[in-house]
Parts: C-alpha cells; structure tokens; sequence
C-alpha cells in the first residue's frame, strides 16, 4: 500500500515542521538541474587508461568504486526503507555467498576498482562481513575498504574490522533522540550506535561519517545536536536528501528536505561556517570554527551528480546496477554458478557500465515508461544497496 501524497498517515507525521510547506517534486529530477562538469573525470580516465583495463562508459565517465549489498536483511525497518511488516526477503540460495563476492571483487579491481563500499541491508548482520572487509582489503589494486552500517552491532565488531583493514564507516543515524529513533527505526537501540560511534573513534579510523537523511517536521530541528558532534571529533556529519526508493513512498508524504533548505538554516545557525572540501558527492561541505570535524549536505534528489558518478552497484542477489535509478540488471550470480570464467564476468561488467545512461532522470523515466510510477522491480534501498 502506498502512502499517499502529502496527506495524513506517515509513521512521522506527529512533529511539526519549523519550516513552511515542502514536498519533493514528481519526478526526481526536477527541471533547471546542474550537471557536475564531467573534466575530472575524464582526465581520470586518460590516467586509469594508460595504466590498462578500467570500466568506463560512453559519456567518458569511468567506474572505480563498487558498492555491495551483502544482504537484504535489517535489524531495523527505518521508515523510508522497509515496511514495518510483510517484508519479501530472498531466499537465501539467491544470495551471493562470501566467496563470490571476493571473487567479484577479484575481478573488479583488475578493471580498475579501487575502492569497495559494503552495504546492505544492515552488513554487520552478515556472519562472515570481517572476512569480507578483510578479504577486500587484502585484495591487489583496492586502496580503501568502506562499510555502511545502522550502528547498531558496531560495538565489539569495530575492532575486528579495523584490524581486517577497514578504512571508513558511514554510520546512519538520523535522530539524537531516543523516542524519535524508535518511531523512524521501529526498533530501540540508539544507546549500542552512539556506544559504537565512541568506539569508532577510540580506533581511529581514518574516515567516520554520520549519514543523516534529513526530513522535514522530523529531524530538522536537529541541526545544532548533530553540528556540536563536530566540536571535538574529526567526523562529517552528512544531512541527505530522501529518495524515492521504498515501496510505501514515504518520500511522498510531505517529509521531504532540501538541501538548498536545510543550507540556509545551517548558514543562519553559524553564519560563521567556512566552506570546506569534501567528497564528489558532499555538493555543500562546512566547518564551524574551533570544530574538529564538518557538515556536509547531499542533494541526492534536486541536483544531478550523475555527470562524476564512478558507483558500481553490486545487488545482494549478484546484480550488476549501473544506477540507482536505473532498473535494467545485469547478472552475475548465475554465471559464476555456472562455471564462467574471470574474463566472462569481466565482460558482463563492461558491458553493464558500457550501457549507462546519461543520468539518473534518463534512467528513470525509462523504468517508469516500464512499469508505471509507482512500480518497481525493488521494494526497497536494502535490496540494491544504499
Ligand atoms: N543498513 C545500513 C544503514 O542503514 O546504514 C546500510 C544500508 S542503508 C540502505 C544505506 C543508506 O541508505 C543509509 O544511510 C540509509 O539512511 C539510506 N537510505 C535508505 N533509504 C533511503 C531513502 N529512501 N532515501 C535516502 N536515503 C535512504
Ligand atoms: Fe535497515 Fe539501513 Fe534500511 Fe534502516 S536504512 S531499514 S538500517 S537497511
């Protein structure tokens, strides 16, 4: 059942908003949108050519990055991403095991994938997801190991997957409050996340980041809580745009953000704030002065990044995704279940990044010429991989 737009019925509907009236727009991409110019890309690719084999596709954009639902299980059922009940998980079988995945992973940093992201699902409830990190990082040609996680197990895993060679960890968190984190999450546990980010912490890890997606009347009067982490750790702290990727369309139900909002009410808190770097997606990217850390905001639904986007997405069900919008899957699983060798997987590879479309409106409009609007191959973000 689809929740409709912008009427009663959310799970978060209670809270009102500090803001005025905002809703995400039909389409996901609305129109006047920025293309990032695509320069870095290509002199990137130039390098990565003359060094070999790489993965790129017809518009000059080349593919370094891989990100790997291990799972499409979750021990939490966030609001936007799962339904509370009545969850159609694959059957286990169809799931990629532990050693196909490194053999992916084998194949993809030969065409020159440097960097793996795991995800999921929540990928701390992997049983092997240690090996995996492990696994990755040791693997010839990747330079740094990245995993996406809920927090909620990270306390006492944090240490093993340091040491398998863990480079960064996103931590999704989307409220400081504890009653707020059961009714978006559906479950308790905020404690064992902040007791993981400590941890975390204590260990060093050259990248931790908190991912918030910001939605409107929820947690957007939260701002000031989660900037004053900043104040003495070195972490970002990323404020995300909702996208339209669960089955109840909850991003159609008034909770949407913008990042062009949520800017001016950060600028107007500290309009001290100094521009800082950050990565290709982290569009608007701040440091309060005397703050060890910083707070980036990512329009993942009113701007285009599609112009520098170097993802591959590897579903848990071994499907190649060039696009988060993009419907079209190119499978793996059963080719390496049925005795294909490297260079046949390296071929599905280029082939499915080879085939990419301009951006994410192209590939979106083409799985709703598909399917309708609200159809879609993927119930959930948890399927393909966040
Ligand atoms: N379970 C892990 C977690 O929550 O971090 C990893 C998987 S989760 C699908 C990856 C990221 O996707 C999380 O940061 C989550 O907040 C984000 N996400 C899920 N559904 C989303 C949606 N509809 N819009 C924006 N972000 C979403
Ligand atoms: Fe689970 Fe992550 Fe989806 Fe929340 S966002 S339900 S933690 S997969």
């Amino acid at each position: 059942m689809h929740v409709k737009a912008e009427t009663g019925g959310s799970p978060l509907q209670e809270e009102t908003s500090a803001w005025g009236r905002e809703s995400a727009a039909e389409s996901a991409f609305p129109a006047g949108l920025e293309q990032t110019p695509q320069e870095d890309h290509r002199r990137r690719a130039v390098a990565l050519q003359s060094t070999g084999s790489v993965l790129q596709d017809r518009f000059g954009r080349v593919f370094d990055y891989l990100r790997i639902a291990v799972t499409d299980r979750c021990n939490l059922r966030c609001v936007y991403c799962m339904p509370e009940e009545g969850v159609n998980f694959a059957a286990h079988e169809t799931l990629l095991r532990t050693e196909e995945i490194l053999r992916l992973i084998g194949v993809a940093s030969q065409l020159g994938v440097r960097k793996i992201r795991f995800t999921g699902g929540e990928p701390l409830v992997h049983k092997d997801i240690v090996a995996l990190v492990g696994g990755a990082a040791q693997t010839p040609g990747i330079q740094t190991v990245h995993l996406t996680t809920n927090g909620v197990f990270l306390r006492g895993l944090a240490g093993s997957l340091r040491r398998a060679g863990l480079y960064g960890l996103n931590i999704s968190l989307d409220t400081l409050h504890a009653e707020r984190f059961q009714k978006c999450t559906r479950r308790a546990g905020i404690e064992a996340v902040l007791a993981g980010l400590d941890e975390a912490l204590e260990l060093d890890f050259p990248s931790v980041k908190i991912n918030v997606v910001a939605l409107r009347g929820f947690n957007d009067d939260e701002l000031r809580g989660f900037a004053a982490l900043t104040q003495r750790a070195p972490i970002t702290v990323r404020f995300i745009e909702l996208m339209p990727f669960d089955a109840h369309q909850i991003w159609r139900s008034g909770h949407f953000a913008s990042t062009q909002t949520l800017v001016k009410l950060f600028r107007e808190l500290y309009p001290n704030c100094e521009v800082a770097e950050g990565s290709a997606t982290e569009h608007r990217i701040f440091q309060i002065p005397g703050h060890a850390g910083r707070v980036a905001f990512i329009p993942s639904y009113t701007r285009s990044l599609c112009g520098s986007c170097t993802r591959i997405r590897l579903t848990a069900d071994g499907q190649i995704r060039n696009c988060l919008y993009s419907e079209k899957e190119y499978g793996l699983r059963d080719l390496l279940r049925n005795g294909g060798s490297d260079d046949e997987v390296a071929r599905v590879l280029r082939q499915a990044m080879w085939e990419k479309l301009e951006d994410g409106r192209t590939a979106q409009r083409q799985a709703w010429e598909r399917r309708g609007k609200n159809g879609s191959a993927r119930e959930s973000m948890t399927q393909i991989g966040g």
